[in-house]
């Protein structure tokens, strides 16, 4: 599932293509998508608008329009949830079986594609009112992280999936950061010192600003029925696998820690995978 990095390499790459474009058709094909938001008003708000802006808030795409019929300004909200994609095609390639959403820009398609239907592409911004901090702004300061983390006894791990405590981190990062800051995802919340809060919050900034770095050297090469190996990301044939090797501990049960040579392990807290090493992470 994509987290905050691999959206804001999203964010980035569709920006400029998206710049300008005027919504020229709307198709829906899964209305539940758009929910709670009605497929007539998504098409009778949308039809005409244009594309001013792209920003990202947590795992969200927050889509600016500007629409001559309804509201001057509109925000589309996206989410790609466990298997959505987002991109642009030429009209004259094959729409993906899967396509939930497609927008007539003109000579090309924007299209969302999700094989399983749980992301959303919605005029609803309920999803992003109650979230927490962006970890890489300043918003995001130890002092407060600690405060929060003060209430929970919840294990660290699980508590970092909280998108209220701080947004955009998923399985993935939080696997990530705790092995940068070498401390047990287990560890309960209330129970970590200044100097840990301070580790791990040090942690977090760089895992998700490292993965931004390297994703956006990332070729991508999106479009239907292309080869997913960066997560939703479509990628150009022959690109080497370094977008999934530069993790440490994430999916690498078994491995060997890049630290101290012994095996990682796998767990479950809360129904979710942790990776982690037991000798480096003993805190
Ligand atoms: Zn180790």
């Amino acid at each position: 599932m994509p987290e905050l990095p691999e959206i804001e390499v999203l964010a980035r790459h569709l920006r400029p293509l998206l710049r300008g474009k005027i919504i020229r058709g709307v198709d829906v094909r899964r209305a539940k998508v758009l929910s709670p938001t009605a497929p007539r008003q998504f098409r009778r708000i949308l039809l005409g608008a244009k594309f001013t802006g792209l920003s990202r808030r947590g795992k969200y795409l927050l889509f600016q329009l500007h629409s001559q019929s309804v509201a001057p300004t509109v925000t589309l909200l996206g989410h790609l949830g466990m298997t959505g994609r987002m991109f642009l095609a030429r009209k004259n390639v094959r729409q993906p079986k899967h396509a939930a959403v497609v927008l007539d820009l003109g000579g090309e398609n924007f299209i969302y594609e999700d094989t399983r239907y749980f992301g959303r592409l919605t005029l609803d911004m309920t999803a992003i009112q109650k979230l927490g901090p962006e970890p890489l702004s300043d918003n995001f300061q130890p002092a407060k992280f600690r405060e929060a983390l003060k209430r929970s006894r919840q294990a660290i791990k699980i508590k970092l999936l909280d998108q209220k405590l701080v947004a955009g981190i998923g399985n993935i990062y939080a696997s990530e950061a705790l092995f940068r800051a070498r401390l047990s995802p287990r560890l309960a919340a209330n129970r970590l010192t200044v100097a840990q809060v301070k580790r791990l919050w040090r942690a977090m900034r760089g895992v998700l600003a490292e993965a931004i770095a390297c994703g956006s050297t990332v070729p991508l090469n999106f479009g239907a029925g292309k080869t997913d190996g960066l997560f939703y990301f479509g990628r150009a044939p022959g690109t080497p696998d370094f977008y999934a090797e530069r993790l440490r501990v994430y999916d690498r049960a078994g491995k060997s820690c890049p630290n101290c040579r012994r095996p990682i392990k796998r767990i479950v807290q809360a129904a979710r995978s942790t990776f982690y090493c037991p000798h480096c992470q003993r805190a």
